[in-house]
């Protein structure tokens, strides 16, 4: 969708997050999750931005991988929801897909494909450590795992044991340590490398390093943790979303702004429409005083989100004033997404993917 708002990646950015992760987990291989179209920065573009850091790229499903393969990224690729069916098996054999096993009907899945070429999948098998969402129970990882080291459809020197963390973006809940520790008594007897640290694992817990780490959100610089900032983490926004001003003009104390007329000015006013609204992405139930970054300062909403605009204050700008023409930054460097997602109530994931995807 073409509009007046627009989305500007910054490659150096992502390089530069990317570096993070791998100077605090030095000896361990690196994932980079791209799913979701790289949380909306692109996948194709981002894979290519981290292609020479990065040993394995991770997606959601087997579609993801096909664009990723279509633009030729050639690297391994690990499907982390799996296969859904057998045309996904076939996918996976042709382009040479890493899958995740983490249900019954998978095992029946594999156990029925008849693969042409005797071609044998590298797998993850995921085990539910606590997130209880996606995996095996801990009690059966060590006999999946000697089931599928034996399966004639099964690379068997390629298993990767996985599970991921349900509360690792809170520094004090002891649900981590405890996944960590139900993880690593259920892979005792078995000798495969592991993969558990998402970004916050990478950041925040370093007993979660393992063998392979699988970051997403640092790498677009926004923090996982509420605690702590982007700027403490040495992250640097990897998008920044911008939109013009279309209009300045003087408002009366008493004159309500937007619909609903939820917000009213306090005393006569100087506002600004920026052309920008959920329409392109920007969260519809942020607040009211939702910071924005406009010629140099931090200005506020002011009432409602609309479809295609925003009213911000221009008052007290007396070095620049707002004209039309000016371009207001609804986040990026000088405004981090973690800021804007607390104003609504969210988490910066769903302000990236919102405003990139609809770009897509
Ligand atoms: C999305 C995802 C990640 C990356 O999570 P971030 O919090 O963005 O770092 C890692 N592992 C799995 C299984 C995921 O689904």
């Amino acid at each position: 969708m073409r509009r007046s708002a627009r989305i500007i990646v910054h490659p150096e950015a992502i390089q530069h997050n990317l570096n993070v992760a791998k100077e605090l987990a030095p000896n361990s291989k690196l994932q980079s999750v791209i799913k979701a179209n790289a949380y909306g920065h692109g996948s194709a573009d981002t894979a290519g931005i981290v292609y020479e850091m990065t040993d394995e790229f991770a997606v959601s499903c087997v579609p993801e991988a096909v664009v990723l393969r279509d633009a030729s990224i050639d690297k391994p690729i690990n499907i982390l929801q799996g296969f859904q069916n057998d045309r996904d098996l076939r996918i996976a054999e042709q382009l040479k897909l890493r899958l995740t096993v983490h249900d019954d009907y998978q095992l029946s899945l594999l156990d029925n494909y008849s693969s042409r070429s005797g071609y044998r999948f590298d797998l993850n098998i995921k085990i539910d450590s606590g997130m209880h969402r996606l995996g095996f129970q801990p009690e059966r990882a060590e006999s999946l795992y000697k089931k599928l080291k034996a399966h004639s459809q099964v690379n068997p020197d390629t298993l990767i044991m996985m599970t991921h963390f349900s509360s690792a973006d809170e520094l004090d809940n002891d649900c981590t340590s405890k996944q960590i520790d139900i993880f690593q008594k259920a892979c005792a007897n078995i000798n495969a490398p592991q993969s558990i640290a998402n970004s916050a694992g990478v950041l925040g817990w370093q007993g979660s390093h393992a063998d392979w780490i699988r970051p997403g959100i640092l790498l677009y610089g926004s923090s996982p943790f509420e605690t702590k900032t982007r700027d403490e983490l040495g992250l640097k926004a990897a998008m920044t979303f911008e939109a013009p001003v279309i209009s300045v003009h003087n408002l009366k104390k008493g004159d309500s702004i937007g619909y609903a007329a939820t917000w009213t000015c306090p005393k006569d006013m100087r506002v600004a429409l920026v052309a920008c609204g959920y329409a392109d992405g920007y969260p519809r139930h942020v607040s009211s005083g939702t910071p924005v970054w406009l010629n140099g300062e931090e200005t506020r909403l002011l009432g409602r989100v609309s479809m295609d605009m925003i009213v911000v204050g221009a008052e007290g700008y007396d070095e620049h004033p707002v004209k039309v023409g000016d371009i207001a930054e609804l986040w990026g460097k000088n405004l981090s997404t973690d800021r804007v997602a607390a104003a609504g109530e969210t988490i910066a994931y769903e302000l990236l993917c919102n405003a990139g995807n609809i770009r897509a």
